[in-house]
């Protein structure tokens, strides 16, 4: 199959070809569609999969077709660590370059002052992509407003527990909308989380290869 046949826009299909993504990995191939119809998705999946593109995909078609009220925070990308952070965030403003409306991604993460993460989320971000302490700080301070934020996304959701989260997930969670599309991806599936999973999703569609 090819990335137009899983629904996915021209402009979104040429920036991944820029990157050099022509066929669609296994998970792309199989939670794109899924992603694109609007359900919940639970991916199974190790790095390297092209997990990364398998939620920034679908998340920025949607973005770019609704596209409800400028610069209001659309989606939240929550991930373990600051270098995957910065990496995500990359992947996503590289696939968004073709798209008729720039989108503002706002990377967010712990170990660095806080200020400029303010000044950047206060100008305004669709997608923000952030480790959970530092979003649940920046949160407080009152940087961010959650109230449209339609597509929640987990990555290594397994790491995010291990990296001592689950109580930062669990308040920031609380604060979102419950009506939205969850994304949930992880390498493994301990009971912890799978509990994550059923906390956050619904009727989820489980996605392994
Ligand atoms: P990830 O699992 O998201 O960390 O991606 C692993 C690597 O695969 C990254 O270097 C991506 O740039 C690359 N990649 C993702 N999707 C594709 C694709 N469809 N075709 C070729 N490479 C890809």
């Amino acid at each position: 199959s090819s990335f137009a046949e899983l629904g996915l826009s021209a402009a979104l299909v040429r920036a991944a070809a820029e990157r050099g993504y022509v066929e669609p990995t296994p998970i792309q191939a199989a939670a794109i569609p899924l992603a694109l119809q609007g359900r919940d998705v639970i991916g199974c999946a190790q790095t390297g999969s092209g997990k990364t593109a398998a939620f920034a995909l679908p998340l920025l078609h949607r973005l770019d077709t609704w596209r409800p009220a400028w610069r209001r925070t659309y989606a939240l990308v929550l991930v373990p660590t600051r270098e995957l952070a910065a990496q995500v965030g990359e992947t996503i403003r590289a696939l968004s370059r073709h798209l008729a409306d720039p989108v503002k991604v706002a990377v967010v993460f712990g170990g660095v002052s806080v200020n400029p993460q303010m000044l950047s989320l206060r100008r305004g971000a669709e997608v923000v992509v952030a480790t959970p302490g530092r979003l649940l700080d920046l949160a407080d301070r009152n940087a961010i407003q959650f109230d449209d934020v339609n597509l929640l996304v987990l990555d290594e959701a397994d790491r995010l527990l291990d990296e001592g989260f689950a109580d930062e997930l669990a308040r920031l969670t609380a604060l979102l909308p419950a009506r939205r599309q969850s994304l949930f991806f992880s390498a493994t599936f301990p009971p912890a989380v799978q509990g994550l999973a059923d906390a956050l999703l619904c009727d989820p569609v489980r996605v392994e290869v």
